[in-house]
């Protein structure tokens, strides 16, 4: 089997699939009014059109796979999703990146579908401050829905945390009492410019450097990155069962070790996040004897994919909020 890789070298072995638009939370750096459903909006993909878009990314190296929104856990059929997307040969880990609200009801049944990976955004633990960022008073029911994941044996729990100048930049001392005794990974990521939030993200962004620089400080090891993982640094502590990344999209070098295409939840091939372009796979995905075309056109787009990202010349791309696209 060819790997999918594009004219740098770069292999394409990790899948961000957006299973939905809708969101109901209202993320100050996302969605401040909350997701305005508009009439005449395009259904996601179905099942079958999912099915069929894994079994060709499968037949080119597809290895890793995230399912997004939006917030996927409003999709009614995830769990018949998860189960099908297990189905397909090849996938060593599925993972969900979910805003949380949902977790202590429907975890359990995500993980007997065949969800290996979880990832819930939380950006702060500060119960106030949570619920100015996201509109909504639910910080201890997701924490509780952590919990109960923490037992039910995922390869890996993430916990996203948007670095908000501030807003949630003075956090550590509570994050560090929470990952004391929790073998989970919380991840720093650094506010991104978007087509939508400019003013926002002017008011409110902060690079990681400097918390980088306060983790070695206090002594925390940066590990080395494994082949086919996300774009975080990822650190350790003797003292803490608990690891700390950071995704630093603006750091310099951030796109040389890019390993992951997007799939919008309408079938759309994102390139990069920040692309310009969006090409419609989805009548591609009407039959299974379209398979060899799809192959192919997944391999011919990837000559087209850039280098890298624009952000710092302020070129956010075809991405209007990232419930579009699923970050
Ligand atoms: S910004 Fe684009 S090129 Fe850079 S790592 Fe992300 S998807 Fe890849």
């Amino acid at each position: 089997m060819t790997l999918l890789a594009d004219r740098f070298g770069r292999t394409f072995p990790y899948l961000r699939l957006s299973v939905i638009e809708a969101c109901n939370f209202r993320c100050t750096y996302c969605l401040p009014n909350g997701f305005q459903a508009r009439p005449g909006r395009p259904e996601p993909l179905s099942r079958e059109e999912i099915a069929r878009l894994l079994h060709g990314f499968a037949a080119v190296g597809l290895r890793k796979l995230r399912l997004t929104g939006g917030e996927p856990s409003l999709r009614r059929d995830l769990p018949e999703l998860i189960a099908s997307a297990a189905a397909v040969g090849g996938i060593e880990s599925i993972g969900l990146t979910t805003n949380g609200t949902l977790l202590d009801r429907r975890v359990t049944r995500w993980r007997e579908a065949g969800l290996t990976n979880l990832n819930v955004s939380v950006d702060c633990l500060d119960r106030e401050r949570f619920q100015t960022i996201t509109g909504h008073d639910r910080l201890p029911e997701i924490l509780r829905g952590i919990e109960l994941a923490r037992e039910l044996g995922f390869k890996a729990i993430k916990l996203n945390a948007v670095l908000l100048r501030d807003l949630n930049d003075d956090q550590m001392p509570a994050w560090r009492d929470y990952l004391r005794e929790r073998r989970v990974t919380l991840r720093f990521i650094e506010l991104m410019q978007t087509g939508d939030n400019r003013a926002y993200f002017e008011r409110h962004h902060l690079r990681a450097d400097g918390l980088e620089q306060q983790l070695q400080d206090e002594g925390w090891r940066l590990l080395p990155r494994a082949t086919d993982a996300g774009p975080a640094r990822e650190y350790a502590h003797a003292d803490f069962a608990g690891r700390i990344g950071v995704i630093a999209p603006y750091s310099k070098d951030f796109c040389a070790g890019c390993n992951r295409l997007r799939v919008t939840h309408t079938g759309d091939l994102r390139l990069c996040l920040f692309g310009n372009v969006g090409i419609p796979l989805r009548p591609l995905l009407q039959c299974d004897d379209d398979r060899p075309r799809l192959v192919s056109a997944l391999r011919t787009q990837l000559g087209l994919k850039a280098i890298g990202h624009r952000l710092h010349e302020g070129e956010t791309g075809l991405t209007p909020n990232l419930s579009t696209i699923g970050g």
